[in-house]
C-alpha cells in the first residue's frame, strides 16, 4: 500500500475516532459513538497490516486470536460492578504495550537519534508507571489489597527522589543510547516502582479519578510510542486518549470538589480517626406498604440511584416503578451524580440497559435548585452522593463535595439493607433527618415490592 493511501486511511480512522468520541458525550448517541470509534480502530489496524514493514503475520494472527478471545469472554462475563477493575486492567496493558514497543525498538536500534530516544524514554517511563499503577488500582478495587491509603513517613520525598532518578536515567539514555542498556533497564524498573508508589497512598474512594488519570497516561505513553515507530494514527489516538482522560479526571475532581493534587497526595480516607463525631438521632424505618402510600400521593418524584442499585441489579424494577408512577400522573426524574456507583457513567449505563428514557435523567445542578418542590426523593442504594455532611459538617472528609440535596425534598425514602456506610466509609446524617424514612432490604426486593403494591393498589 502506498504511503499516500496509508495516510489517507489513517486520517479517515482519526476522523472516525473524533466523531465517535464526540458522540460518546451524550447518552443517546453513545452506542453509535462506540461503534464508529471501533470501526475507526479496525480501519487503523487493517491499514497498518497492509502498509508497514510487518515482520511476521503468523505471530500477529496468534496475538489477535488470543486477544480477541480474552476480550470477548471478558466483555460477556465481567459483572457490571467489576467494570472499573476491568478498565484499570485494560489501561495497564495499554501502558505495558507502549513500554514494550519502546524497549523492543531500543533493543533493535540502540543507536537511534536524540528525538527517537526521548520518545522511547517517555514511552517506557509513562508506560511503566501506567502499567504498575493500574495493577495496584485493580488490586484495590477488586479488594485483593486494602482499599485504604498505604502511607509511610517521607513518602512524598521518596516518590520525588525516585521520579528525579527516573528522569536522570531518561536523559542519560536519550543522550548516550549506545552505552546505556543497564541504565535503560534501571529506567524500566524505576517506572514500575513509581507506578506502585504513586497509587498506594490513594484511597479506594478516589480510584475512579486515578483510573481516569491512568487512562490519560496510557494515551500519552501510546503517543510517545507512536513517535518511536513513526506511526501517525498511534500519535493521534494517543493524544485523544490522553486529552479525554484528563478532561474526565477534571470533571470527576470537580464533582467531588477536590483538586487533583488533593486526590493524589492527601491520603484521603486514611484518617478514620478524623471521622466526624457521629450523628445522633433515630432512623425511622418504613414498610413497603407505607412507602407505596407516600409514592402514590406524590406529584413529583426524584429517583437517586447509587452503587446499591447496581449490586441488587434493580434497574429493571426501578424502570417499571418509574413507569407506574408516571401512569399515576406523577412527574418522575432520575438524578445522576457523576461519581455514583463505581465508575464514571455507571448509573447511565444501567438505566440505559433498562430502557429508562434519556430525557428523564437530570444532573445534580439541575435538580438541586428545585428539590424543595419535590414530594418524594427516592434514594436507591446511594449513600455518599446524598450525604448532607458534605454540606453541613466541616469536619467531614467529604466536606465541600457537591451532592444531590435529597434531604431538602418534602420526604426522602432511602432504600438500603442496613445502616452501613457507603464507599467513603463515613456516617450519613441523612438517615436521621425528620423527613427521612428507611426502607430496609435488598433494593431489587424492595422496589419489586413497591411495584407489586402499585399493581395491586
Ligand atoms: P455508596 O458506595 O456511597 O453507597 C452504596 C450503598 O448501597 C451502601 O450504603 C449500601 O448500604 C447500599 N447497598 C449495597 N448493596 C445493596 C443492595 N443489594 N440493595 C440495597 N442497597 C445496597 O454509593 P454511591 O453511589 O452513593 O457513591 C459512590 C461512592 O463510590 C462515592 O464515594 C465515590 O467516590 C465512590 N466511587 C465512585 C466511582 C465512580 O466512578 N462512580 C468508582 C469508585 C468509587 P447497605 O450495605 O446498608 O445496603
Amino acid at each position: 500500500m502506498s504511503e499516500v493511501l496509508t495516510n489517507l486511511g489513517y486520517i479517515a480512522a482519526c476522523v472516525l475516532f473524533i466523531f465517535g468520541l464526540k458522540m460518546l458525550g451524550r447518552a443517546d448517541t453513545a452506542r453509535r459513538g462506540n461503534m464508529i470509534s471501533s470501526i475507526g480502530m479496525l480501519l487503523a489496524v487493517v491499514v497498518t497490516l497492509l502498509s508497514r514493514g510487518i515482520v511476521t503475520y503468523q505471530w500477529i494472527a496468534v496475538g489477535a486470536i488470543i486477544g480477541t478471545l480474552i476480550g470477548a469472554i471478558a466483555a460477556q462475563r465481567v459483572k457490571m460492578t467489576a467494570m472499573p477493575e476491568m478498565v484499570a486492567l485494560f489501561n495497564g496493558f495499554g501502558g505495558l504495550a507502549s513500554l514494550l514497543v519502546g524497549w523492543s525498538e531500543y533493543h533493535r536500534h540502540p543507536d537511534s537519534e536524540l528525538f527517537t530516544m526521548v520518545a522511547t524514554s517517555l514511552a517506557v517511563l509513562i508506560g511503566g508507571i501506567t502499567f504498575s499503577g493500574s495493577m495496584i488500582a485493580f488490586a484495590k478495587l477488586a479488594e485483593k489489597i486494602t482499599g485504604k491509603p498505604i502511607l509511610f513517613k517521607g513518602q512524598q520525598v521518596a516518590n520525588a527522589a525516585l521520579l528525579l532518578a527516573a528522569l536522570v536515567c531518561a536523559v542519560w539514555v536519550s543522550l548516550y543510547p549506545s552505552q546505556a542498556y543497564p541504565i535503560f533497564i534501571g529506567l524500566v524498573l524505576l517506572s514500575l516502582v513509581l507506578g506502585v508508589l504513586a497509587v498506594i497512598p490513594i484511597g479506594g474512594a478516589d480510584m475512579p479519578v486515578v483510573i481516569s488519570l491512568l487512562n490519560s497516561y496510557s494515551g500519552l505513553a501510546a503517543c510517545a510510542a507512536g513517535f518511536v515507530i513513526l506511526n501517525n494514527v498511534l500519535i493521534v489516538a494517543g493524544c485523544l486518549v490522553g486529552a479525554s482522560g484528563i478532561i474526565l479526571t477534571n470533571i470527576m475532581c470537580k464533582a467531588m470538589n477536590r483538586s487533583l493534587a488533593n486526590v493524589l497526595f492527601s491520603g484521603f480516607g486514611a484518617a478514620t480517626a478524623k471521622k466526624s463525631e457521629g450523628y445522633k438521632g433515630e432512623a425511622k424505618p418504613i414498610s413497603a406498604e407505607d412507602a407505596y402510600l407516600l409514592l402514590e400521593a406524590a406529584r413529583s418524584v426524584v429517583i437517586v440511584p447509587g452503587y446499591g442499585m447496581a449490586v441488587a441489579q434493580a434497574q429493571h424494577a426501578v424502570r417499571e416503578l418509574g413507569e407506574l408512577l408516571m401512569a399515576n400522573g406523577c412527574d418522575v426524574r432520575y438524578a445522576i451524580h457523576p461519581v455514583a456507583g463505581r465508575m464514571p457513567g455507571h448509573m447511565n449505563v444501567l438505566l440505559a440497559e433498562a430502557n429508562v428514557p434519556y430525557e428523564q435523567l437530570v444532573e445534580p445542578q439541575d435538580v438541586n435548585p428545585v428539590m424543595e418542590t419535590v414530594d418524594v426523593a427516592m434514594v436507591i442504594g446511594a449513600n455518599d452522593v446524598v450525604n448532607p455532611a458534605a454540606r453541613e459538617d466541616k469536619a467531614s472528609p467529604i466536606y465541600g463535595m457537591p451532592i444531590i440535596n435529597v434531604d431538602m425534598a418534602k420526604t426522602v425514602i432511602i432504600l438500603k439493607r442496613s445502616m452501613a456506610s457507603g464507599f467513603a466509609g463515613i456516617d450519613n446524617p441523612l438517615f436521621f433527618k425528620d423527613n427521612a424514612r428507611m426502607l430496609f432490604g435488598d433494593a431489587k426486593a424492595t422496589v419489586s415490592a413497591l411495584v407489586g403494591e402499585f399493581k395491586s393498589g
